[in-house]
Formats: C-alpha cells, structure tokens, sequence
C-alpha cells in the first residue's frame, strides 16, 4: 500500500514509539499525584514541556498547554479568547480554518460572540489588509491557520498578526499551525501569534495528543473544567505516554525538516510529472510555491474524486478528496468554494499528501499508479 493520506494522519515515527513505550510499561503514573511514581511521570511531563517549548521558540515552558489534539487546541483557542474575563467578544476568522475553528466560531456565536468570516482570494490565501478591516473594539481573537489542511494553501501569518495589531491590539492571534509544522519554520517568532495549535498525529506522533502555545499573560476561558491540570487552562489527567511521543516526533520532524522538504519536493515533483504525463488538462489547484511542499491537490477534468478513490484504493493506493479530516463524506468543500472553484469541479479534486516515510522514488511509484487508474477510466 503506498499512503498519499499524510494530511489526515501520519504513521508513527520510530522515535516516538521508543520513546513512548516505557509509559506504557513501569512509568505509568498519573503525574498529580504525590509519590514517586507519580514524580517520575511528572518529571517526564515537564521535560516534555520544556522541549515542545525550545522547539516552539517560546519564552517558558509554561506557554506550552497539552491538548487531546489540535480540535481541542483551537476550541480553547477561539471559545476561551472569546470568553475571557466574562465578556462576549468577537471573532474573526478565515472562511477556509478547519472546523475545528470554524465549528468553535460558531458555537461562540451561538453564546452572543459576534463572528466575522472573512473570505480569501482564488489561491486560498487571506489578506492582511482585508481581516484587520474585520477587527473591531471588541474583537477578541483573530484566527488564521498556517496552512491549509485540502489545498496546503501557505498563508502571510506573521503579515496578518502585524496588520491585525496595528487595528484592533486588544485581539489575540489565533494560529492553527498543524499541517504545516512538518516542513515550514513553525516558531512563535516566526508566526508572531499569540496561540499557535499543534496535533502530534500530523508528523508522526501518535493521535490523541496536542498542544496549544499561549502567550504568556495572555487570558482564556478553559473550556474543559475539572481537576485544574494545566494550571487551570486544561482539566483531565494527562496523557503522558502521548506528550512524550508527540515532543519525540516533534524532535524528529524539526531535526530533520532540511532534508525531508528536499526528500518530499523530489518525490511530489515526480508524482506530478507523472500525472501530467497521464492527463495533459490535470488542473493543479496552486502553484507550487502557493503550498505546502508535501502536497498536492488537483483535478482531473471528467473523472470524479469519489470513482478515483475507490480505483486507487483497489490498487493499493491511499489518498484524499476534499477534507480527510471530518467525516470522509463528499461534501462540497468549504475550503474550495471559498476560492471560487465550482461544486462540479470541486467533486473532482483529489488530495495527494507525502510524509515522513517517503523517498523520491515514491513519487514514481504513485505517479505510475495513478496514471494507470487515469488511463483506466478515461
Ligand atoms: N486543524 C487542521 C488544519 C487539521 O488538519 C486537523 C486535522 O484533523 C485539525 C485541526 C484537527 O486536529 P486533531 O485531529 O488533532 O483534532
């Protein structure tokens, strides 16, 4: 089986199944508790910390909250900006976040938070000029995602957080970082976000596990409650064994980020030609530049992602149409109608992702499957 499917999961690294064994085994403790089992879990937790922290180029440690995932990430994100201090305010965010942000948009509307979503251009991108319009007195958070998790769209994060400041600073930037942190310079510093989403599945730590960086002094509503983990920010025992995993992987990914966008590019770049060999009319939604590295989303006029997929799959070969991370439905995207790209050819868009476990000759290797299953169905 090859797997093109890295944008909805990734397999594990081997560097976080090693690391996370022993917490499956003898370091089993619950890291509030108050013997030494306990200590040594939590003195794993916190090494994991201060590490997901250095990787970030955050200021402290204790900017690094541990999530259930980047779902959880951005619901803490955008309801507990939105609610902070018992106000109501607005937010504003990007007609093409995942609905992990959009659904949380929505539901913070749903308490009286105003929402406003603004819309992109037909690369998917954002303008800076455009959201800092949308800000207002009493907008709260501003939430616009590294990259797009369909189309790998790259988006001016760092440009939008200056222009948003310079409109409304009261606002807090909101960045969902979590396709790109595989192959893009994903620091504080270089986002200039107050909060930045991460999920360990997307560059191959396990699923289940993520983290939310918040700017120190910065105030959110919790929206899970209970034990007060996390400094009150994230109720519920910790996942140790996942953390640990994650921070492993996140290690692996940003050591090893040179090559592997080299290794990656290599391979897409082959799968393409490939493609193109087999359906000179194959319309690639962005240009290389405009995406991510590792992905590849296009369309082949005449044929339907859905008949694609089911061929592909019989041949061995796993990939996307539309957004993998929901319900696998075929819907129409929110993400391509934002662009303007019709429902027709929305419904023949397939999404190609690489990953860790890639080599260039991957590329060649997919590339003469898919134009096999092409030539089959035209
Ligand atoms: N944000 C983006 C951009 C994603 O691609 C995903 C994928 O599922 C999520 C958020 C949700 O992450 P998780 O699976 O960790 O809840």
């Amino acid at each position: 089986m090859i797997y093109l499917d890295h944008a909805a999961t990734t397999p594990l690294r081997p560097e976080a199944r090693e690391a996370m064994a022993p917490f499956h085994g003898d370091l089993f403790g619950n890291p509030s508790g108050a013997h030494g089992i306990a200590r040594r879990a939590k003195n794993a937790l916190e090494a994991a910390r201060e590490e997901a922290a250095e990787l970030l180029g955050a200021e402290h440690p204790l900017d690094v909250v541990f999530t259930s995932g980047a779902t959880e990430a951005d619901n803490l994100a955008v309801v507990g900006a939105a609610l902070a201090g018992g106000r109501r305010g607005g937010v504003v965010a990007s007609a093409v976040e995942h609905e992990a942000v959009l659904e949380a948009a929505r539901f913070a509307g749903r308490l009286g938070c105003p929402v406003e979503i603004v819309g992109v251009d037909d690369r998917g991108v954002a303008d800076p000029e455009a959201t800092a319009a949308a800000c207002g007195p009493d907008t709260a958070v501003v939430a616009l995602m590294a990259a797009n998790n369909e189309t790998g769209a790259r988006q001016p994060v760092a440009k939008v957080a200056h222009a948003v400041r310079a409109q409304a600073p009261q606002a807090l930037v909101h960045c969902d970082a979590v396709q790109s942190f595989v192959t893009e310079d994903v620091t504080v510093p270089a986002l200039g976000a107050d909060l930045v989403a991460l999920s360990a599945h997307k560059f191959g730590g396990p699923q289940g596990t993520g983290l939310l960086y918040v700017r120190p002094g910065t105030d959110l509503e919790p929206v899970l409650h209970g034990g007060g983990q996390e400094l009150g920010r994230r109720s519920g025992t910790h996942n140790v064994a996942g953390v640990v995993g994650m921070v492993a992987a996140m290690r692996a990914t940003v050591a090893d980020r040179t090559g592997f966008r080299e290794r990656i590019g290599e391979a897409r770049r082959r799968f393409e030609d490939r493609v193109r060999r087999a359906a000179p009319d194959a319309a690639f939604t962005l240009d290389p530049a405009d995406r991510l590295v590792q992905h590849s989303h296009l369309r082949i006029p005449g044929v339907r992602a859905d008949t694609m997929l089911v061929r592909l799959d019989a041949v061995g070969l796993a990939a996307s149409a539309g957004s993998a991370c929901s319900s696998g439905a075929m819907e129409t995207s929110h993400v391509l109608a934002a662009m303007g790209i019709p429902a027709g050819d929305a419904a023949e868009c397939l999404r190609f992702t690489f990953g860790w476990d890639h080599r260039p000759e991957s590329g060649d290797a997919a590339g003469e499957i898919v134009a096999a299953v092409i030539g089959k169905l035209r």
